[in-house]
C-alpha cells in the first residue's frame, strides 16, 4: 500500500514494507519503520502529511476542515476505562487520517464515523458500542440491542439476500 518510491538507503531498491507507523512527536509527520525486501535491512522515514486541506462534508452539506484531534477525542471518550492504551487511540486516528486523505480532498462525516467504528469493532466491543451510540444517535435501548445484534453477526460471513421485483 505504501510502497511508493521510497528507496532503501543501503541497496537503493524501492521494494520495502512498512513494519511500524506512528506520528512524529509534533504530529506533523508520520514516522515509518520500513524493512527492505531485497537486503532485509530496516530504516526509518519521516513523511509529511499532505498539506492540502481535507474537508469533511456534514449531513447538512456544511464543510469544515478535518481535525485529527476531534477524531482522537471521540475515540478517547469511547475507550474511557477500557483496556485500550493511548498509543492505540493515536494509531487509529493516524490511520484514519491517512486513509481519508488517500481517498480525496473531501469526505463525508458519515465516512469518518464509519472508519472509526470499523476499527473500534476490531479493537474493543464495548468502546465500539459507546461510539456507535453517540455517532448513530441511539434513542432507546432497542437501538442499542439492534447494534449488539449487528456486532454479533459481523463475525459471520456476509450474505446478500436475493431480491426480486
Ligand atoms: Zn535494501
Amino acid at each position: 500500500m505504501y510502497r511508493g518510491a521510497v528507496r532503501c538507503p543501503y541497496c537503493q531498491t524501492a521494494d520495502n514494507k512498512v513494519v511500524d507507523s506512528r506520528p512524529s512527536d509534533d504530529g506533523a509527520a508520520i514516522r515509518r519503520r520500513r524493512e527492505c525486501l531485497t537486503c532485509g535491512r530496516r530504516f526509518t522515514t519521516y513523511e509529511r502529511l499532505e498539506e492540502l486541506p481535507l474537508m469533511v462534508v456534514k449531513r447538512a452539506g456544511v464543510k469544515e476542515p478535518f481535525e485529527r484531534a476531534k477524531v482522537e477525542a471521540g475515540i478517547q471518550r469511547a475507550v474511557t476505562h477500557r483496556p485500550v492504551d493511548e498509543g492505540a487511540v493515536v494509531a487509529i486516528a493516524t490511520e484514519i487520517e491517512e486513509e481519508l486523505r488517500a481517498a480525496g480532498a473531501e469526505v463525508s462525516s458519515e465516512r469518518v464515523g464509519l472508519a472509526v467504528l470499523e476499527r473500534l469493532r476490531d479493537l474493543d466491543p464495548v468502546s465500539y458500542l459507546r461510539f456507535a451510540s453517540v455517532y448513530k444517535g441511539f434513542e432507546d435501548v432497542t437501538d442499542f440491542e439492534r447494534e449488539v445484534a449487528v456486532l454479533q453477526k459481523s463475525t459471520e460471513p456476509k450474505r446478500h439476500p436475493a431480491r426480486s421485483g
